[in-house]
């Protein structure tokens, strides 16, 4: 595989992917660099709404393309945001979002403040089959945000393992241990394959 589209407008998914993908050759074109149409999620699953990208941009440009569904789940929260991070944030204001995050987590009166980071890959055929690749990444949610790299919910997050945020661990360190990352490597070995 020599090109890739990526069904993506956001970012920060969008250079972990490039960053992560590019000791690969494989060339990563996004949502963004051919102005292709956001998908909307319907889906209540990562899964659900990673194949719902992937695949109605897949038979749109006739080529296989790659869609990352991804969230932060809080077990004081009972799982939220999850699947709808990124509608928690009002605008996508996620600087809000982290203060909103925070103030429930404290409200709650919970000690627990543990959390993790799934994703799912899906890479669509334009016949509407597709492939899977899950990845997760625990931590805790720490009191105050922290650090300034990465994107949405990445300075309030700490890593096990880790007394920093993935904001302040940076995006070397974050892609070896993030959902994305693990993600990703299921997607190369499975490259592997093929
Ligand atoms: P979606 O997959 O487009 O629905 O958006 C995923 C949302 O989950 C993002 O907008 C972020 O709020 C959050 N999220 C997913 N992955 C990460 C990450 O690596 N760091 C920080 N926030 C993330």
């Amino acid at each position: 595989m020599k090109e890739l589209i990526f069904a993506s407008h956001n970012k920060g998914k969008i250079a972990e992917i490039k960053q992560i993908l590019s000791p690969f050759n494989i060339k990563v074109i996004s949502s963004d660099d051919i102005d292709l149409p956001d998908v909307e999620e319907t889906g209540t699953t990562f899964e659900e709404n990673a194949v719902l990208k992937a695949l109605s941009i897949a038979k749109l440009k006739n080529v296989p393309c790659l869609a990352d569904d991804s969230g932060l789940c809080v077990n004081a929260l009972d799982g939220r945001p999850g699947v709808y991070s990124a509608r928690y944030a009002p605008n996508r204001d996620f600087d809000k979002a982290m203060d909103m995050l925070l103030k429930e987590i404290e409200d709650t009166k919970s000690s627990d403040r543990s959390a993790y980071f799934a994703c799912v890959l899906v890479l669509g055929y334009p016949d509407g089959t597709y492939k899977s690749f899950e990845g997760r990444v625990d931590g805790v949610i720490i009191k105050q945000k922290q650090g300034t790299s990465g994107f949405g919910f990445d300075p309030v997050f700490a890593p096990l393992g880790y007394d920093k945020t993935f904001a302040q661990l940076g995006a070397e360190v974050k892609n070896k241990i993030s959902h994305r990352g693990r993600a990703l490597e299921k997607f190369t070995e499975y490259l592997n394959t093929i």
